[in-house]
This record gives structure tokens, C-alpha cells and sequence, in this order.
């Protein structure tokens, strides 16, 4: 085959002891995803990966729109691959990108030359393929400056290749390079944002969710799964925990005052959170919680939350607006599920005046009033966990 892929990944992350890790995790990652799509070897070289059909069957368009979710990845470009040689560069140049060509009126070339061995620099090389491409085309000009499209040529080790689009990828780093953490995935629209901002970051993600049957239905269960498939197209797999929370609810409505109702809730959450974290080896819990959003979410809120648990909790919404949240929600694909309109287990049982300014000691003054231990602990022990795979 001579049309290909190129993987662009960043360089800053690359120094040093991390590169090779870096860079196998990547490959492992991208062959991962693209495992159902045919025959197709991945390898790499001078800082570039190649993603390279071999056979016909491939659609290298379906490759592309995978690994646009492959985090690690900087830009994508599909290429032509032809012999280290200027005619051939040329030919190939005019034949490859003829379609393009016929629809744009103005160009430029620009040229990396990997291979320092080949006989012409960097800006001749961009010059003779320009030129021979006027040749070929009455209707194009050279616009250095603001050209329609650019036509990238690349002389590697072994080949060259040629291309006209980059297409950015999502960046950050592989999934698997930086450690394990455990979301806690709601049915909103913020906790699918947070989750997906700190994978990208090369988090490995379990995730939790509580659940309130009968207060919440089978379809907010539905929902959460949905998301979770959402997620998992970027994240890899993902175990989402189901905790029945409803139990817990109850007690602490029945015994106490109604105003701290939802900041007590949320400390249950973090702590069961907490133990299911241990238990699989993650090393952090994600929120999507954003300051000042609602009560629970004022500085002294969160402080409050916070003393709940001993693990670090990664909250990446915390300045954000809900206009920007949405913003990446749709740009990843889980808004429209977010907004279904099922009912979350925090909306069942909100207090009309919550706290907002809450104190520490008064809230764990409430919780001796609770058997706190014995009912972590049962909900742990009533965990349902869901092994969610990408819907293909
Ligand atoms: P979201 O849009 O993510 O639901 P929210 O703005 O509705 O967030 P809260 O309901 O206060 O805010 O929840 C704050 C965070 O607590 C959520 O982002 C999520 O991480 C976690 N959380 C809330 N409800 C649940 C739940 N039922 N299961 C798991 N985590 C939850
Ligand atoms: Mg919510």
C-alpha cells in the first residue's frame, strides 16, 4: 500500500526516562483501538508513528476517526509514501494531491528532511516540488504567506511521503503512562468532562456511581452506562462500580438536621469512593465539581468534602463555567446524553436551604448519630461492578 498514516506525538513530554514508556504505551494504545478495522502494522521512527493498512479492505478514514480519540496524540495526517527520490516526489505530488489541487488556487511547500543524508536541503526541496507543481497546474500561484493549503513533504530513513492536513489530535498523554483514579461519574453533564480531562492526562479510570432505587429508575442507570460507553471510546475500558446508596440516604435523612443533608451525603460518596479506590489501586479520586456552582460546591463546601478522605481528589472543572464544560461535553460527545432528563440520586433528597458555609465539627458532630463504618462498609459490600468496553 502506499497510502498511510502519520502519528505526530508531542516532544516537550519525551525527555528523558519517560520516552520509551511514553512511546510503547501509545503504540499499544493505537493498536488497541483499531484491533477490528483489518490488517494494519503499526510501528515507529524518528519521533513519528506509522499507521500502515496492508491490504485493500482497510478504511483508513474509520483508522483516522479512532485515533482522533487516542490521547498522546498530537496530529494525524494520511500520506502518500513513495521512493527517496525528487522525480518521484514530484510525480507523486501532482498524482496523490491532484484533487485537492484542482479545487484550491494558491500553495506553498514546506519540507522536513529526517534524513540528513539526502542530497538536497530542506527549502530546495520545497522549491523544485514547487515549482514542478506550477508546472503541471495553469491555475495555481505560490502564496508563502497565506496560502490555501500547504503541501508537506517529509524525506524519512526510508521513504518520503507527502500531505496536505493535519489533523489535531487530542494530546495529553497515553492512557496507562500516568497512574490509575477513580471518577465519580453522576449522570450530569460535569463528571463525564472531569473524567475525560484527567484520562487524557494518561489516567487509567474507574468509575462509580451511586444509585437510589426506587427514588431513581433503571433508565438513570441506563444513562450512567451510556456515558460510561461514551468515556470508555477514549479511556479504554472502564469497571463502573454501582453503589445502592439509597439505604444510606435514608439514614442520614431520618437522623439528621435536613440543611446538612447534602454536604453529609457527599462525604459518604468520597469515602465509599475512597474504599472502592483502594481496592482497585487507584491513587486519586476525580470530581466534577466547579466552585460556587451549587451549595455544595462553595470553598468551605468543598473543604468540608474534602476531610472526608485521605486521597488526593483531582477536581479539573474547579474555574470553569458551565458554558465552557459544555463546551468539551459536546466536543467529546456526552452532552446530548447528559440532558436526558432522568433523575439523579442528589436531586431525590436536596434540602431546601442547604448549607452553605458549613463547619467541619458540626457536621461530624451529626455523623456520630450514624453507625459511619458499618454502613461504608455495606455498600461496599453491595457493589455491583460492570465491565464497559467502547461501542464500536
Ligand atoms: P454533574 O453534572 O457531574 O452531575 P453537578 O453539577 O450536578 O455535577 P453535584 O450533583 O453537586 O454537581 O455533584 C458534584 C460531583 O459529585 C459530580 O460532578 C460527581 O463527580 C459527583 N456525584 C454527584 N452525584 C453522583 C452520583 N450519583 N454518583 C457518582 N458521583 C456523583
Ligand atoms: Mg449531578
Amino acid at each position: 500500500m502506499d497510502e498511510l498514516i502519520l502519528v505526530k506525538y508531542g516532544e516537550i513530554i519525551l525527555k528523558g526516562l519517560n520516552r520509551p514508556l511514553f512511546e510503547e504505551k501509545l503504540i499499544k494504545n493505537i493498536k488497541n483501538v483499531i484491533k477490528d478495522l483489518g490488517k494494519i502494522k503499526v510501528t515507529k521512527a524518528q519521533a513519528t508513528i506509522y499507521v500502515e493498512p496492508l491490504n485493500d479492505d482497510v478504511s483508513i478514514t474509520k483508522v483516522i476517526e479512532r485515533l482522533k480519540k487516542v490521547s498522546g496524540i498530537v496530529s494525524i495526517s494520511r500520506v502518500a509514501k513513495m521512493e527517496k527520490d525528487l522525480d518521484e516526489i514530484n510525480n507523486k505530488c501532482v498524482e496523490y494531491l491532484r484533487p485537492v489541487l484542482d479545487q484550491i488556487k494558491t500553495f506553498k511547500v514546506e519540507t522536513k528532511r529526517a534524513d540528513k543524508k539526502f542530497p538536497l536541503k530542506s527549502p530546495e526541496i520545497s522549491r523544485e516540488v514547487g515549482g514542478y507543481i506550477l508546472s503541471q497546474f495553469n491555475h495555481l500561484v505560490v502564496d508563502v504567506h497565506n496560502p490555501d493549503i500547504v503541501v508537506n513533504v517529509e524525506v524519512r530513513d526510508t521513504f518520503a511521503y507527502v500531505y496536505t492536513e493535519k489533523i489535531a489530535g487530542i494530546g495529553g498523554m497515553p492512557i496507562g503512562t500516568n497512574g490509575k483514579a477513580a471518577l465519580l461519574l453522576s449522570g450530569g453533564i460535569d463528571s463525564p468532562v472531569a473524567g475525560w480531562m484527567i484520562a487524557k492526562r494518561g489516567v487509567e479510570l474507574e468509575a462509580v456511581h451511586f444509585f437510589s432505587a426506587p427514588y431513581t429508575s433503571e433508565r438513570a442507570k441506563d444513562k450512567v452506562i451510556e456515558l460510561a460507553k461514551i468515556m470508555a471510546s477514549y479511556c479504554g475500558r472502564i469497571k463502573l462500580h454501582i453503589v445502592p446508596f439509597t439505604d444510606i440516604q435514608l439514614d442520614i435523612h431520618e437522623k439528621c438536621p435536613e440543611d446538612q443533608m447534602t454536604l453529609i451525603m457527599r462525604r459518604f460518596m468520597m469515602k465509599i469512593a475512597e474504599r472502592i479506590a483502594v481496592k482497585s489501586g487507584c491513587n486519586a479520586l476525580i470530581t466534577g465539581e466547579s466552585l460556587g456552582q451549587v451549595a455544595s460546591q462553595t470553598i468551605q463546601s468543598l473543604g468540608v468534602t474534602n476531610a472526608a478522605v485521605d486521597l488526593p481528589v483531582f477536581r479539573p472543572l474547579i474555574g470553569m463555567d458551565k458554558d465552557e464544560i459544555v463546551t468539551i461535553a459536546r466536543k467529546i460527545d456526552t452532552f446530548e446524553t447528559s440532558i436526558l432528563p432522568y433523575e439523579d440520586c442528589c436531586t431525590v433528597f436536596v434540602p431546601k436551604h442547604p448549607k452553605t458555609k458549613p463547619v467541619l465539627d458540626k457536621i461530624v458532630e451529626s455523623e456520630t448519630h450514624l453507625d459511619v463504618e458499618t454502613m461504608v462498609d455495606k455498600a461496599v459490600n453491595d457493589t455491583e461492578v460492570i465491565e464497559i468496553t467502547a461501542e464500536k
